[in-house]
């Protein structure tokens, strides 16, 4: 099958035929009809998160946010069929430790983060294997297409279980959302859904122009603006209520921070860079005396994708509207190396393998 494999950190990648995957036992495998590119694609391909022991090697394919149709099954697996159409979470569990069990298998005590290990070989290729499918796949709703599904993983669904399930986004709220990539504007949408007023911050104008279209009610530029949390404070008459890193620099985990009220939640969504490794300075101390939250939120357990797609089928979230281009396998080079300088806007999808 075809296959985009990094060969060298920062390099193209190389589209080449390598072995189509047999399903394990437990396992099946997917022919894969869409996968959106993303930032951690790219932190994959820098060779970032050796401090998360993430650290990819040479070999690896990357892609972790596919869809398409099952075509073939292990033995063992008993809820899955070939020609069943799914999804498939980034983090994979195995669904047997004391996590998985309680429902939470994005942060499996022996997660396996699809495109980054040698175990869990990524999407950006014609099939790709998944590891104890019943458990880890994700039927998809008639209506949802692969490229919809492909829009909605990972970005939005990071976004809807950081702003759903971890922090607690209501009606009025003020949100705050650092960062108009594709989690971020994901954040925008789903946070407007929730009634929430959104002020959207990022160094660009057309990326701030989506998210005004996806519901923000303000944006700030901060490019143009010296005291980006100052200016939330001005805008929000006191701060936010909740607050989302979705990058993952020092700069805009920081800012986020010191845009809140009192009382409010800090959501890191975004991982850090070589910059950070992992380490960001924060205002402790003001964080005590002003009683504010610091979650961090990883991807979203399978088991509550439902509720996403109960939104999508009533058009409340339309996912396909973060989804700015279609692109086919050769061009995920020139993707990842344009987002070094944040030049993609929304989410590339690849639908041609
Ligand atoms: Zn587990
Ligand atoms: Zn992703």
């Amino acid at each position: 099958m075809r296959a985009a494999v990094l060969e060298e950190h920062g390099e193209p990648l190389s589209i080449k035929d390598v072995d189509a995957p047999d399903p394990a036992p437990d396992g099946a495998v997917v022919e894969v009809e869409a996968c959106g590119v993303c930032r951690s694609d790219w932190h994959g391909w820098q060779g970032d998160w050796e401090w998360l022991d993430l650290e990819t090697q040479p070999g690896q394919i990357l892609g972790h946010e596919p869809a398409g149709h099952v075509v073939a099954v292990g033995d063992e697996v008993e809820g899955v069929d070939e020609g069943d159409h799914v999804a498939i979470p980034f983090n994979l569990g195995d669904g047997a430790c004391p996590r998985c069990q309680r429902g939470h298998s994005n942060i499996c005590e022996n997660v396996m983060p699809l495109g980054f290990i040698e175990q869990a070989q990524g999407a950006f290729a014609e099939q790709v294997h998944v590891p104890v499918a019943d458990h880890n796949l994700v039927h998809l709703p008639d209506g949802v297409s692969s490229v919809d599904m492909a829009g909605l993983g990972c970005r939005f669904m990071t976004s809807f279980h950081a702003l759903a399930h971890r922090a607690d986004v209501s009606a009025g709220d003020w949100l705050s959302v650092h960062g108009c990539g594709g989690v971020g504007l994901s954040a925008v949408h789903i946070a407007d859904a929730l009634g929430a007023n959104v002020v959207a911050v990022d160094l660009t104008d057309d990326k701030l122009e989506l998210a005004k279209d996806l519901g923000a009610v303000e944006t700030v530029n901060a490019a143009d603006v010296d005291d980006v949390p100052g200016e939330i404070k001005s805008i929000t008459n006191g701060g936010a209520n909740v607050s989302m890193d979705a990058l993952g620099i020092a700069t805009t985990c920081q800012n986020s921070v010191f845009s809140l009220d009192a009382h409010g939640q800090h959501i890191q969504v975004g991982l850090t860079t070589q910059d950070e490794q992992g380490m960001v300075t924060l205002p402790t101390d003001a964080m005590v005396m002003q009683e504010i939250e610091f979650i961090g939120s990883l991807g979203m357990p399978p088991t509550r994708y439902d509720e996403i797609f109960r939104m999508v089928s009533t058009g409340k979230l339309e996912p396909e509207k973060v989804v700015s281009e279609t692109i086919g396998l050769e061009d995920v080079s020139d993707k990842l190396e344009s987002m070094t300088d944040y030049e993609t806007v929304g989410i590339p999808v690849i639908d041609e393998f």
